[in-house]
């Protein structure tokens, strides 16, 4: 008899074994498809794992219903990194499984499929075709049992493959939409025409031209007024036909340029790399040299040091050698600046990875890696890229490594990217280069520990310096009166400045509405989300309260809930809050605000980042989001509205984030010409690290933090497993909590925390129990893993906790 152990992809850790033909043990390998059964007639796609003769024991394996693919979509690499995944965030394989693979390669009977608009080539399908496109005509979707009641059989898999190959059907799942932006098109003198003194001798050379002459004084006329100049524009101001302009641009003159293109498909033609600078010359060579005797660089370069066009040249490089190469990226929709730069480059042999690309896409992207096409040989993507196909690579770029959003909290495998990416490279023999401008304090420590390499590069692009960073005491402004709103009178002036100037600005304040708190005056209630533990923050643009962490709105009220009182007060400040301010103390410039609320639409980064390149706004208000590697050349002026409720935040991370935050938004002023200026706004202006952001001693932080992590058993020193449980009933959760942790501190003592009552204690109406378990270095993990896992099986058994959730996650950082 010939069996298959397969992997199904649920949360059960263990692999399935099928009944097999003859024929189709000669035709499988493993990382092929098959469609099972499993449970109750629930179908399932299935990864052939082995292919082996021994029968199962104590039960009848069942048959496949089908085989789904004629050749492996998974390769041993992966299998074998997928292996390592799951033991090491103690997850499924299944689990990892379901991640890893683009969900139309996961079809199972529950899956519903909808019609794609306009098909109409209705006579290329087969007769069962037609019946489900038929069918589809009626009905707005099909679940795939469904379909097997339509058809009469089980085995419909290829069916639905074979429909969404014809693009008659999609799976269904978020709609995504392509981004076609709108392609403006603006004007500048080329290089060597562009300054002022060459104005008399370009008005000389079109002496004859009388037109041209008028629309050069023109252009620069525009040209005072430093911003982009639209052809359009040009065009309505000089009153000039358009074939003037193209005259000009035939001579040389002038030249058109774009400022957003479609970032997501390129078709031109690559460009040459830039020329590195001596300093980034001896970076390159050094990361080269380490990279002989280490497997990782870390890359700790200030912001604007051209991090970026090092890993343009060893890509390049690679790319030569006939490598793949994976670049990661913290959060991909705030990233087309880079796409862009890399496409410029690397065009022909790029590719996206972006869970939010339509799943076609996604499928595309898959299988050209797995063919190694020469499209795919450099991918640039968020996490779930490390789950591609890959068969060859030679470097992986971890970019901004100090993201905590490398991190994947939910659903299982709750991984973390850059680690994950560092065993990934060991199984391809392939090398990590890790860049950043703030590294992790894990990451630093490995390398000062030498496990590392690690390049420093201290000099920005041009030389230009970093920013000057003041700090402002808003305690002090409050009690002299020179508060404006948020606004103290120097941040106000700084503004004033630079406004006039014509430079833009930013300003963070990372919390989104307009205030987190509504509260009574009266009795000093405040409203409350009624499935969380959190009060509801005010958006004074749709007049609601919301709640953010499920979601649930109401309509703002006018009166308070407890006591009828109309007097209601609003407690703290988020992005709308700032942006309305700035309205009213800005009225003649434009403002822009950038997060959560603000991009939720299509493609709304992309819309106010491409704004903001085209000065179309002056100053940009938002969250976290400004922090993420942008580059704008004409900001000149970064604001910190409050630098103290994060510094609070109760979290061992908190100091280590906030300093990250603070010099990464720092780092987006003053990176072309001038020396840009920073003010942050503090209540509290000694605090340590704000004395370190202010002086950029990375160094100083670091050795305090570390000092902290030694004192207080925190990662480098300790791993730290963290588990979450959840559940409706308070008194069962509560319980269920209590158990474990006895059983837990019986075995592993005082180095267990908890359990304890998170900040917002409910979420969601599952209310909310953690325990934290501490391994020192010298405690074998493999053991304590299993260790865990058996107090888990153990607590699974009792039948009240058995309804619980439960979490684990590893190296909760
Ligand atoms: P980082 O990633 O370190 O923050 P970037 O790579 O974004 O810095 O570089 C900052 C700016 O300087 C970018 O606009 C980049 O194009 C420019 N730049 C950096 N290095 C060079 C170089 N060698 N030649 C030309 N421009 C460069
Ligand atoms: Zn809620
Ligand atoms: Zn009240």
């Amino acid at each position: 008899m010939n069996y298959i152990n397969t992997i199904l992809p649920i949360p059960l850790q263990k692999l399935f074994t099928y009944k097999i033909t003859e024929a189709e043990a000669d035709f499988l390998k493993p990382g092929m498809r098959v469609a099972v059964e499993f449970g109750k007639s629930k179908i399932y796609t299935a990864l052939v794992y082995s292919i082996h003769t021994i029968a199962p024991e104590g039960y009848e394996a069942k048959e496949i219903h089908q085989i789904l693919d004629e050749t492996p979509v998974v390769n041993d690499i992966q299998l074998k990194h997928w292996e390592w995944i799951a033991k090491y965030y103690m997850c499924s394989l299944g689990e990892v499984f379901r991640a890893a693979l683009p969900s139309a390669f996961l079809l199972e009977s529950e899956t519903e499929i909808q019609a794609v608009a306009g098909f109409s080539k209705e006579n290329e399908l087969s007769g069962e075709e037609f019946l489900i496109f038929e069918a589809l005509q009626h009905q707005s979707q099909l679940s795939i049992f469904k379909v097997i009641e339509i058809l009469g059989k089980k085995s419909v898999f290829p069916i639905i493959k074979s429909l969404i190959e014809k693009n008659v059907i999609v799976v269904k799942e978020q709609i995504y939409e392509q981004y076609k932006p709108k392609l403006v098109k603006y004007i500048r003198l080329k290089e060597e025409w562009n300054s002022n003194d060459k104005l008399s001798e370009l008005l000389e050379t079109l002496s004859r031209a009388k037109k041209q002459r008028e629309l050069i004084l023109r252009y620069f006329q525009l040209q005072t007024g430093k911003k982009p100049i639209k052809v359009s524009k040009l065009q309505e101001d000089s009153n000039c036909s358009l074939a003037v302009i193209k005259s000009l641009v035939d001579k040389d003159i002038f030249e058109y340029y774009f400022i957003q293109k479609d970032r997501i498909s390129f078709n031109g033609k690559s460009s040459k790399i830039k020329e590195l600078t001596e300093h980034q010359e001896i970076a390159y060579e050094a990361i080269k040299t380490f990279f002989q005797t280490k497997n990782t660089v870390l890359l700790k370069g200030i912001t604007s040091s051209g991090k970026t066009e090092i890993y343009v040249k060893l890509i390049k490089q690679l790319l030569e050698d006939g490598k793949q190469v994976l670049y990661l990226l913290p959060e991909i929709a705030l990233t087309t600046q880079l796409i862009e730069r890399l496409q410029y480059y690397f065009g022909e042999y790029l590719s996206v990875f972006h869970s939010k690309y339509s799943m076609n896409e996604r499928v595309e992207v898959w299988n050209n890696v797995l063919e190694n096409k020469q499209k795919a040989q450099l991918i640039l993507g968020a996490r779930s890229s490390l789950f591609l196909p890959f068969s060859n690579i030679g470097l992986i770029i971890v970019d901004e490594e100090h993201e905590p959003s490398f991190k994947q909290y939910d659903p299982a495998p709750r991984y973390h990217a850059r680690d994950a990416a560092i065993v990934l490279a060991n199984h391809h023999n392939a090398k990590v280069l890790l860049g950043t401008a703030t590294p992790s304090v894990e990451t630093y420590y490995n390398a000062q520990q030498g496990k590392y390499g690690l390049v420093e590069l201290n000099r920005r692009f041009g030389d230009v310096l970093l920013p000057e960073i003041e700090l402002v005491d808003i305690k002090e402004k409050h009690r002299k009166k020179r508060m404006t709103g948020h606004f103290s009178d120097r941040l106000l002036e700084m503004m004033n400045d630079a406004l006039n100037e014509k430079e833009q600005i930013i300003l963070f304040q990372n919390r989104r509405g307009y205030a987190p708190v509504v509260e009574c005056e009266t009795c000093g209630v405040s409203p409350q989300c009624p499935q969380c533990d959190v009060s509801l923050t005010f958006h004074s643009f749709r007049k609601e309260l919301r709640c953010h962490y499920c979601g649930y709105r109401q309509a703002m009220r006018h009166n308070c809930g407890a006591c009828g009182s109309e007097k209601l007060n609003t407690k703290g400040f988020g992005t709308e809050q700032i942006e309305l301010e700035l309205g009213e103390l800005f009225p003649n410039h434009k403002i822009g605000r950038m997060d959560l609320d603000s991009t939720r639409g299509k493609y709304g980064y992309q819309k106010i980042i491409g704004q903001f390149e085209a000065q179309e706004i002056d100053i940009l208000v938002g969250t976290q989001m400004l922090s993420k590697g942008l580059d704008f050349g004409n900001v000149s002026l970064v604001g910190i509205m409050n630098a103290d409720t994060m510094l609070n935040f109760p979290d061992f991370r908190a100091h280590e984030r906030s300093y990250q935050l603070m010099v990464q938004v720092s780092g987006r002023a003053g990176r072309k010409k001038v020396r840009g200026k920073v003010a942050i706004q503090t209540f509290n202006p000694h605090h340590q690290i704000l004395q370190q952001v202010s002086t950029n001693s990375y160094e100083e932080m670091y050795k305090e933090q570390l000092d902290e992590r030694w004192q207080y058993h925190y990662p480098p020193f300790y791993r730290i497993i963290k588990i979450t449980l959840r559940h409706k009933d308070f008194n069962r959760v509560d319980e269920g909590a209590n158990w474990l942790g006895k059983s837990l501190t019986s075995q592993f003592k005082e180095n267990v925390l908890g359990p304890t009552t998170p900040a917002i204690s409910k979420i969601r109406n599952y209310y909310i129990r953690h325990i934290i378990i501490k391994i020192p270095q010298k405690q074998a993990l493999g053991a304590t893993k299993t260790n865990i896992l058996r107090v888990k099986n153990s607590f699974q058994a009792i039948k009240e906790f058995r309804p619980i959730k439960f979490n684990i996650d590893v190296d909760n950082y």
